[in-house]
């Protein structure tokens, strides 16, 4: 790969020290998470998406139009304002930003301290490696870990002179992560998905997309069970993004992302104990009867199932799992990988595009790149180990890590070399809606 001349010393890094406007990419860490784990809603409670107008006069909109009462899967997988505006007014934000604190957003103002931050509407903004970090909370089963660029320095003679310590805690529970993670599948895998370019055969890929106003900011942020990675797009002094009407961003992840886990095992984000899977009435958010027409799979912190429809008549529906798509292997398959032409926010198969993708774009803007556990020293342990339990940590010591815990971030080393953005302008009459 070709880097380019080194020309600056010390130069700015974008990864590191650009705080951005986040857009929607925010909601998941500031309103799903926190709204979850407090028992606020389930991915199956409706709120109504219709034009409103709250507090203060704040009135935001819904680029892609208004969609009447949906459940929060629905608002979340096209990116809907109304409903996650209505969700932090339940929260409140200063609740909202605790959590974010938590998850190791530390720029954060008191200005900050209202709805608009349901929507990543910052004072400051915040870094992508920070948004990673934060994502990479929901990937780790609620254990928050400080990102790091090195785990050990060792001398000539293999003696550690220096050992990385990363603070770690526990922002909410494994389960609380696993339906977090199911949810963020819904922008990937719903038809009317805002990062369905982003799937990866075999294997679960939890992603969410950011737009900001004028197109100043593009955001995609995402997991699998093996690595989470944010990508941010934008200059550094704002300017509108055209980009045939897609999200660089995104096609800078999806493009890494899909490469990256060329050959990996099939693996799916592994489901912890004390979660229940039920059939749902999309209607009304109620456990589904026979009579219900619109009926979909959401998954509950056990207790916090809804009550069986009461619109519809009939016997409770069953959900129906199919047990095969555990043991999918995934199997190479690189035509698997093209993008989808007809996804939402697209990658025409322009060859100039993917061309300068493929040399420039992706490395020059790939932050952040943070393993989750599962892979030590850049090498994958084999099959079916990605969801076993010997990965459970012990959140609460302080203490050094262990070997494999230390070696946690080393891709990341090489993938921040830099991320000067370069921006192949292209006229488009639209733009793409905030999503
Ligand atoms: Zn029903």
């Amino acid at each position: 790969m070709d880097f380019g001349e080194k020309e600056t010393f010390r130069g700015l890094n974008r990864a590191t020290q650009s705080q951005r406007q986040t857009g929607s990419a925010i909601k998941p860490l500031a309103v799903l998470a926190p709204g979850i784990n407090e028992k606020i809603f389930t991915g199956a409670t409706i709120y109504n998406d219709e034009k409103k107008t709250f507090e203060d006069g704040y009135s935001p909109g819904n680029n892609s139009g208004y969609l009447g009462k949906i459940t929060v899967r629905r608002a979340l997988e096209s990116s809907q304002n109304i409903p996650f505006v209505e969700m932090m007014q339940e929260i409140t934000p200063k609740k909202a930003i605790s959590y974010l604190e938590k998850m190791g957003i530390t720029s954060l103002t008191e200005n900050d301290e209202g709805l608009p931050l349901a929507l990543g509407g910052l004072d400051n903004g915040i870094t992508p490696l920070e948004m990673a970090a934060a994502y990479a909370t929901i990937a780790n089963d609620g254990i928050y870990r400080e990102p790091t660029f090195y785990s050990s320095i060792v001398d000539n003679t293999g003696k550690t002179v220096l050992k990385k310590k990363q603070e770690k805690r526990t922002v909410f529970s494994e389960q609380v992560a696993y339906v977090l993670k199911k949810l963020l599948q819904q922008p990937v895998e719903g038809n009317s998905g805002t990062a369905t370019y982003c799937s990866i055969p075999g294997i679960d890929v939890a992603a969410k997309t950011g737009t900001t106003d004028e197109n100043y900011d593009k955001w995609l942020c995402g997991f699998t069970p093996y690595y989470t990675a944010v990508t941010w797009f934008g200059f550094d002094q704002n300017e509108t993004i055209y980009y045939n009407n897609q999200n660089p961003a995104g096609i800078m992840w999806a493009n890494v992302m899909s490469s990256i886990h060329d050959g990996f095992t099939g693996a799916r984000f592994y489901q912890p104990n004390k979660i229940s899977v039920e059939e749902i009435c999309a209607d009304t958010g109620e456990i589904a009867r026979s009579g219900c027409t619109n009926t979909y799979v959401e998954y509950f912190l056990e207790g916090t199932e809804p009550e069986e429809c009461t619109k519809h008549s009939g016997i409770k529906v069953n959900v129906h799992i199919d047990t095969d798509e555990e043991t999918n292997v995934y199997v190479d398959n690189k035509e698997d990988l093209e993008l989808d032409p007809d996804d939402e926010e697209d990658i025409t198969k322009n060859n100039d595009i993917e061309n300068n993708i493929a040399k420039n774009e992706v490395i020059e803007n790939t932050e952040n790149i943070e393993n989750t556990e599962n892979i030590v020293n850049d090498e994958y342990i084999p099959e079916n180990t990605v969801d076993s339990e010997n990965d459970i940590y012990e959140p609460s010591t302080g203490e050094n890590n262990t070997e494999s815990e230390n070696s946690n971030n080393e891709i990341s080393n090489e993938e921040i070399v830099d991320n000067t953005e370069e921006v192949e302008e292209e006229e488009t009459t639209e733009e793409s809606p905030t999503t």
